[in-house]
Protein backbone atom coordinates (compact mmCIF):
# COMPACT_ATOMS: atom_id res chain seq x y z
CA UNK A 1 0.00 0.00 0.00
CA UNK A 2 1.20 3.40 -0.30
CA UNK A 3 1.14 6.33 2.12
CA UNK A 4 0.66 10.05 0.57
CA UNK A 5 0.92 12.61 2.63
CA UNK A 6 -0.80 10.69 5.14
CA UNK A 7 -3.63 9.61 2.69
CA UNK A 8 -3.86 6.25 1.59
CA UNK A 9 -3.72 6.02 -2.08
CA UNK A 10 -2.70 3.40 -4.48
CA UNK A 11 -2.22 3.26 -8.26
CA UNK A 12 -5.05 1.30 -9.77
CA UNK A 13 -2.96 0.61 -13.23
CA UNK A 14 -0.03 2.12 -14.99
CA UNK A 15 0.96 6.10 -15.96
CA UNK A 16 -0.21 7.21 -18.91
CA UNK A 17 1.84 8.24 -21.90
CA UNK A 18 1.27 12.00 -22.46
CA UNK A 19 0.58 13.48 -26.03
CA UNK A 20 3.13 15.97 -27.64
CA UNK A 21 1.17 18.51 -28.30
CA UNK A 22 -1.95 20.36 -26.28
CA UNK A 23 -4.47 18.04 -26.32
CA UNK A 24 -8.12 18.79 -26.94
CA UNK A 25 -8.66 16.63 -24.55
CA UNK A 26 -7.61 15.17 -20.91
CA UNK A 27 -8.45 11.81 -21.68
CA UNK A 28 -5.64 9.04 -23.08
CA UNK A 29 -5.30 5.92 -24.96
CA UNK A 30 -3.04 2.55 -23.75
CA UNK A 31 0.11 2.45 -26.36
CA UNK A 32 1.96 0.14 -28.07
CA UNK A 33 5.17 0.28 -25.34
CA UNK A 34 7.75 0.09 -28.09
CA UNK A 35 5.71 2.72 -30.49
CA UNK A 36 4.27 5.01 -28.26
CA UNK A 37 2.32 6.80 -31.63
CA UNK A 38 0.18 3.51 -31.91
CA UNK A 39 -2.35 3.52 -29.05
CA UNK A 40 -4.69 0.42 -28.76
CA UNK A 41 -7.92 -0.36 -29.45
CA UNK A 42 -9.95 -3.77 -29.76
CA UNK A 43 -11.18 -4.67 -33.71
CA UNK A 44 -14.54 -5.86 -32.63
CA UNK A 45 -17.16 -4.16 -30.70
CA UNK A 46 -18.39 -6.72 -28.59
CA UNK A 47 -15.72 -7.50 -26.03
CA UNK A 48 -15.72 -11.20 -24.63
CA UNK A 49 -14.80 -11.48 -20.60
CA UNK A 50 -15.35 -14.09 -18.11
CA UNK A 51 -14.50 -14.12 -14.11
CA UNK A 52 -12.24 -16.55 -12.89
CA UNK A 53 -14.11 -18.86 -10.74
CA UNK A 54 -11.37 -19.11 -8.11
CA UNK A 55 -11.22 -15.30 -7.91
CA UNK A 56 -14.07 -15.44 -4.94
CA UNK A 57 -15.24 -12.13 -7.08
CA UNK A 58 -19.12 -11.80 -7.51
CA UNK A 59 -19.81 -12.27 -11.36
CA UNK A 60 -22.88 -9.90 -10.57
CA UNK A 61 -20.62 -6.66 -8.88
CA UNK A 62 -18.22 -7.22 -11.47
CA UNK A 63 -20.22 -6.94 -14.80
CA UNK A 64 -22.31 -4.22 -12.91
CA UNK A 65 -18.83 -2.27 -12.83
CA UNK A 66 -17.46 -3.84 -16.04
CA UNK A 67 -20.72 -2.84 -18.01
CA UNK A 68 -20.35 0.88 -16.91
CA UNK A 69 -18.45 1.29 -19.92
CA UNK A 70 -21.25 0.76 -22.50
CA UNK A 71 -25.08 1.59 -23.18
CA UNK A 72 -23.93 5.40 -24.05
CA UNK A 73 -25.06 6.90 -27.22
CA UNK A 74 -22.29 8.01 -28.70
CA UNK A 75 -20.54 4.69 -28.68
CA UNK A 76 -21.40 0.61 -30.06
CA UNK A 77 -19.15 -0.94 -27.71
CA UNK A 78 -20.73 -3.77 -26.37
CA UNK A 79 -19.20 -6.09 -23.32
CA UNK A 80 -20.51 -10.05 -22.92
CA UNK A 81 -19.88 -11.73 -19.86
CA UNK A 82 -19.57 -15.84 -20.58
CA UNK A 83 -19.49 -17.10 -16.81
CA UNK A 84 -16.78 -18.07 -14.61
CA UNK A 85 -13.62 -19.65 -16.27
CA UNK A 86 -10.22 -21.02 -15.53
CA UNK A 87 -7.22 -18.51 -15.61
CA UNK A 88 -6.24 -21.02 -18.10
CA UNK A 89 -8.86 -20.49 -20.78
CA UNK A 90 -8.37 -18.32 -23.60
CA UNK A 91 -10.91 -15.48 -22.54
CA UNK A 92 -10.23 -12.58 -21.43
CA UNK A 93 -10.78 -12.30 -17.59
CA UNK A 94 -10.83 -10.38 -14.06
CA UNK A 95 -8.98 -11.99 -11.39
CA UNK A 96 -7.66 -11.34 -7.97
CA UNK A 97 -3.92 -12.31 -7.34
CA UNK A 98 -2.87 -13.57 -3.63
CA UNK A 99 0.56 -14.20 -3.85
CA UNK A 100 3.60 -13.31 -5.62
CA UNK A 101 2.01 -9.58 -6.75
CA UNK A 102 5.60 -8.10 -6.54
CA UNK A 103 7.73 -11.01 -7.25
CA UNK A 104 5.81 -11.67 -10.26
CA UNK A 105 6.49 -7.88 -11.65
CA UNK A 106 3.91 -5.85 -11.01
CA UNK A 107 3.71 -2.18 -9.06
CA UNK A 108 3.64 -2.71 -5.39
CA UNK A 109 1.72 0.50 -5.45
CA UNK A 110 -0.95 -1.03 -7.92
CA UNK A 111 -4.38 -2.15 -6.77
CA UNK A 112 -5.07 -3.54 -9.17
CA UNK A 113 -3.60 -3.79 -13.49
CA UNK A 114 -4.73 -4.82 -17.05
CA UNK A 115 -2.51 -6.64 -18.94
CA UNK A 116 -3.27 -6.00 -22.46
CA UNK A 117 -2.08 -8.39 -25.13
CA UNK A 118 -2.10 -6.47 -28.80
CA UNK A 119 -0.41 -6.62 -31.98
CA UNK A 120 2.53 -4.63 -31.83
CA UNK A 121 2.71 -1.38 -34.27
CA UNK A 122 -1.07 -2.28 -34.94
CA UNK A 123 -2.31 -1.65 -31.93
CA UNK A 124 -5.20 -4.23 -32.33
CA UNK A 125 -5.77 -6.03 -29.02
CA UNK A 126 -6.61 -9.32 -28.73
CA UNK A 127 -7.40 -9.47 -25.37
CA UNK A 128 -7.02 -8.68 -21.85
CA UNK A 129 -7.39 -9.72 -18.55
CA UNK A 130 -7.71 -7.47 -15.28
CA UNK A 131 -5.72 -8.60 -11.58
CA UNK A 132 -6.68 -7.18 -8.46
CA UNK A 133 -3.80 -7.21 -6.13
CA UNK A 134 -5.42 -9.07 -3.16
CA UNK A 135 -2.05 -10.08 -2.01
CA UNK A 136 -0.87 -6.37 -0.74
CA UNK A 137 -4.30 -4.78 -0.26
CA UNK A 138 -7.77 -5.40 1.79
CA UNK A 139 -11.19 -4.92 -0.47
CA UNK A 140 -14.62 -4.29 0.43
CA UNK A 141 -17.65 -5.28 -2.04
CA UNK A 142 -19.68 -1.97 -1.45
CA UNK A 143 -17.58 1.05 0.11
CA UNK A 144 -20.60 2.46 1.00
CA UNK A 145 -21.69 -0.08 3.42
CA UNK A 146 -18.73 -0.85 5.03
CA UNK A 147 -15.25 0.44 4.76
CA UNK A 148 -12.86 0.19 7.77
CA UNK A 149 -10.54 2.98 6.53
CA UNK A 150 -7.90 0.74 4.64
CA UNK A 151 -10.29 -1.38 2.58
CA UNK A 152 -10.56 -0.72 -1.67
CA UNK A 153 -14.32 -0.34 -3.02
CA UNK A 154 -14.25 -3.43 -5.24
CA UNK A 155 -16.72 -1.66 -7.87
CA UNK A 156 -14.82 1.44 -8.38
CA UNK A 157 -11.30 -0.52 -8.70
CA UNK A 158 -12.95 -3.12 -11.51
CA UNK A 159 -14.75 -0.26 -13.19
CA UNK A 160 -11.50 2.08 -13.69
CA UNK A 161 -9.47 -1.00 -14.48
CA UNK A 162 -12.27 -1.56 -17.27
CA UNK A 163 -11.46 1.51 -18.79
CA UNK A 164 -7.98 0.05 -19.45
CA UNK A 165 -9.52 -3.35 -20.94
CA UNK A 166 -11.20 -1.10 -23.33
CA UNK A 167 -8.42 0.48 -24.42
CA UNK A 168 -8.24 3.74 -22.58
CA UNK A 169 -4.77 4.62 -20.61
CA UNK A 170 -4.87 7.35 -17.48
CA UNK A 171 -6.53 10.76 -18.12
CA UNK A 172 -4.20 14.12 -17.55
CA UNK A 173 -7.78 15.76 -15.74
CA UNK A 174 -7.25 15.05 -12.29
CA UNK A 175 -6.56 16.68 -8.84
CA UNK A 176 -6.94 13.62 -6.04
CA UNK A 177 -10.61 14.61 -5.37
CA UNK A 178 -14.35 12.99 -5.99
CA UNK A 179 -14.61 15.04 -9.27
CA UNK A 180 -11.80 13.34 -10.78
CA UNK A 181 -13.02 11.05 -13.73
CA UNK A 182 -12.70 7.46 -13.02
CA UNK A 183 -9.40 7.17 -15.27
CA UNK A 184 -7.62 9.40 -12.93
CA UNK A 185 -4.64 7.49 -11.79
CA UNK A 186 -4.93 7.25 -8.15
CA UNK A 187 -7.34 5.87 -5.79
CA UNK A 188 -7.76 6.36 -1.89
CA UNK A 189 -9.36 3.64 0.61
CA UNK A 190 -13.18 3.55 0.69
CA UNK A 191 -13.46 5.97 -2.07
CA UNK A 192 -16.49 4.81 -4.21
CA UNK A 193 -16.95 8.14 -6.89
CA UNK A 194 -15.09 6.21 -9.75
CA UNK A 195 -17.96 3.72 -9.92
CA UNK A 196 -19.42 6.45 -12.26
CA UNK A 197 -18.10 7.77 -15.93
CA UNK A 198 -17.74 11.48 -16.13
CA UNK A 199 -17.28 13.20 -18.88
CA UNK A 200 -13.79 12.66 -19.91
CA UNK A 201 -14.10 9.25 -19.83
CA UNK A 202 -17.76 8.86 -22.05
CA UNK A 203 -15.12 11.18 -24.17
CA UNK A 204 -12.25 9.02 -24.39
CA UNK A 205 -14.15 5.67 -24.74
CA UNK A 206 -16.40 7.42 -27.66
CA UNK A 207 -13.26 8.80 -29.48
CA UNK A 208 -12.32 5.26 -29.21
CA UNK A 209 -15.48 3.29 -30.17
CA UNK A 210 -17.56 6.09 -31.93
CA UNK A 211 -20.69 4.52 -33.19
CA UNK A 212 -21.02 3.26 -36.57
CA UNK A 213 -17.88 4.47 -37.36
CA UNK A 214 -14.06 3.14 -37.28
CA UNK A 215 -12.26 2.91 -34.22
CA UNK A 216 -10.23 6.36 -33.24
CA UNK A 217 -7.09 6.85 -31.98
CA UNK A 218 -4.96 8.34 -29.91
CA UNK A 219 -2.14 8.81 -31.47
CA UNK A 220 -0.74 8.56 -35.25
CA UNK A 221 0.33 5.49 -37.05
CA UNK A 222 4.20 4.85 -38.10
CA UNK A 223 4.35 5.16 -41.49
CA UNK A 224 3.84 1.04 -43.33
CA UNK A 225 7.45 0.79 -44.52
CA UNK A 226 8.88 1.55 -41.05
CA UNK A 227 5.96 -1.07 -39.68
CA UNK A 228 6.50 -3.57 -42.38
CA UNK A 229 10.28 -3.54 -42.00
CA UNK A 230 10.82 -3.59 -38.30
CA UNK A 231 8.24 -6.16 -36.63
CA UNK A 232 6.88 -10.07 -37.06
CA UNK A 233 3.45 -9.48 -37.03
CA UNK A 234 2.62 -11.33 -33.73
CA UNK A 235 1.22 -10.10 -30.27
CA UNK A 236 3.24 -10.08 -27.47
CA UNK A 237 2.37 -8.75 -23.54
CA UNK A 238 3.83 -5.73 -22.19
CA UNK A 239 3.47 -2.95 -19.69
CA UNK A 240 2.49 0.31 -20.89
CA UNK A 241 5.19 2.74 -22.13
CA UNK A 242 4.92 4.86 -18.68
CA UNK A 243 5.08 1.91 -16.81
CA UNK A 244 8.18 -0.11 -18.18
CA UNK A 245 10.54 0.52 -15.58
CA UNK A 246 8.12 -1.34 -13.12
CA UNK A 247 7.29 -3.61 -15.64
CA UNK A 248 10.32 -4.39 -16.94
CA UNK A 249 10.60 -7.49 -15.88
CA UNK A 250 7.54 -8.86 -17.13
CA UNK A 251 7.20 -8.93 -21.06
CA UNK A 252 3.59 -7.47 -21.12
CA UNK A 253 1.39 -4.32 -21.19
CA UNK A 254 -1.31 -3.60 -18.79
CA UNK A 255 -3.50 -1.93 -19.64
CA UNK A 256 -15.78 5.65 -24.24
CA UNK A 257 -21.45 9.08 -24.64
CA UNK A 258 -24.76 9.47 -23.82
CA UNK A 259 -27.33 9.96 -20.78
CA UNK A 260 -25.02 10.78 -17.80
CA UNK A 261 -24.83 9.32 -14.26
CA UNK A 262 -24.04 11.80 -11.78
CA UNK A 263 -20.99 10.99 -9.49
CA UNK A 264 -21.97 10.92 -5.73
CA UNK A 265 -20.58 13.52 -3.68
CA UNK A 266 -18.40 11.09 -1.82
CA UNK A 267 -14.75 10.42 -0.45
CA UNK A 268 -12.44 9.56 -3.33
CA UNK A 269 -11.09 6.78 -5.03
CA UNK A 270 -8.58 6.07 -7.53
CA UNK A 271 -5.13 5.76 -8.31
CA UNK A 272 -1.81 8.33 -9.18
CA UNK A 273 0.99 8.40 -11.53
CA UNK A 274 4.04 7.57 -9.39
CA UNK A 275 7.24 8.11 -10.80
CA UNK A 276 8.42 5.70 -13.16
CA UNK A 277 4.35 4.18 -12.99
ZN1 LIG B 1 -5.14 2.76 -14.07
Amino acid sequence: MVHDHGVRRAVIALACVCALSAPAHAFDCKYDKDNPSVSLYWPTRTLTYGVVASSGLDPAMVQAAMHSWVGWDCTDLELEYVGLVAESDPVSHVTVVRTGWVADGRPASAVAVTNTFYTPFTGVIGGANIEVNEDLFEFTADAEQTCDGTQYDLPSVITHEAGHFVGLGHTKLFNNAPTDPTMAPQVGACETYMRSLADDDLAGLCNLYPAGEPAGRCGGLPDDARVLGNQPFSCVVGPSPGEAGLWLALAGALVGLGPRRRRAGLAKTCPRVRSGG
